[in-house]
């Protein structure tokens, strides 16, 4: 069959980088600590724990003393200070823009509402809600509008400055954006739509090949929200699309009658399977 690999698919410059940096960092030491995965993909995960990285997903169990990596999502404020009180060396692999974000929300919180569109529960939207502060809400549908616009009624503040996850989906940015001007009439409402180049890239195109293949095969870690962003984008407009993790998911799937297949893979997968699934649908 024929395989189309997506431009930009795959691992991005700042999960390489967060990669590196922990890969240095457990050659050179053995007690290194994570504060949850480096990156959403088992494999890369499976591989740096093999190397001697112990993942944790409370600093109160990284031990006084040690050093502690934080991951290209990044981390809230208050991590920070803890890590200083207990004498935590901090190797930072914050993607720098994750980092210009933070940076961002710390200014315009002395003034400002902060709104984070973002998924709940998503490390990097609640690393940028951290850096916010008390008068800040975090959104991630319509329905969550009215009750920010609440929660910016009880401050008193009259400005509202607005940031997003970097990976959250384009699309659903503009509706929610849309929404929440008409709903903040009153506000003196900024938006920064800070989604990552790669990110927009990415799924614009996903939505490309999606449709010039027979197959679309979206390649991404389970926990990887912008992988699965792909998936369904793909999905809308390519009915045969697989959502898979690595080359062995595909084994039970007949691709009869297809000429040609497209891959898109997510910000934390590694080329190495990527290569792996295109030799296998080259050869189906
Ligand atoms: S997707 Fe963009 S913001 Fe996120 S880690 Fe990669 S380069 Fe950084």
């Amino acid at each position: 069959m024929e395989v189309i690999i997506g431009k930009y698919a795959g691992v991005c410059g700042g999960v390489k980088l967060a990669i590196q940096k922990t890969e240095e960092a457990v050659k050179n030491e053995k007690n290194i600590f994570c504060l949850g995965d480096v990156v959403h993909n088992k494999q890369i995960i499976d591989n740096l724990k093999a190397k001697g990285l112990k993942i944790v997903y409370d600093i109160k169990d990284v031990p006084v003393g040690s050093k502690m990596i934080i991951r290209a999502h990044g981390e809230s404020e208050v991590i920070y200070e803890l890590a200083k009180q207990r004498n935590i060396e901090i190797i930072d692999t914050t993607c720098g823009s994750v980092i210009s974000i933070h940076n961002k929300v710390k200014k315009a919180r002395e003034d400002s509402f902060i709104i984070v569109i973002g998924e709940k529960n998503h490390p990097e939207s609640l690393s940028h809600l951290g850096f916010a502060g008390i008068n800040s809400y975090l959104i991630e549908e319509e329905d969550d509008i009215l009750d920010a616009y609440m929660a910016f009624e009880e401050t008193g503040l009259s400005k509202v400055y607005v940031v997003s996850q970097t990976t959250f989906s384009s699309k659903k940015f503009d509706i929610l954006e849309k929404e929440i001007y008409t709903n903040f009439i009153e506000a003196d409402v900024v938006v920064d739509k800070t989604i990552c180049n790669v990110t927009e890239f990415r799924q614009e195109e996903c939505k490309r090949l999606s449709k010039v293949v027979d197959y679309m095969v979206v390649i991404g870690g389970e926990k990887s929200a912008n992988s699965r962003k792909l998936a369904e984008l793909a999905n809308e407009i390519c009915k045969n699309t697989y959502f898979i993790e690595t080359v062995e998911d595909l084994k039970n799937i007949c691709f009869d009658g297809s000429k040609k297949a497209g891959i898109m893979a997510g910000a934390s997968t590694p080329d190495y399977i990527i290569a792996e699934v295109k030799k296998y649908l080259e050869e189906v």
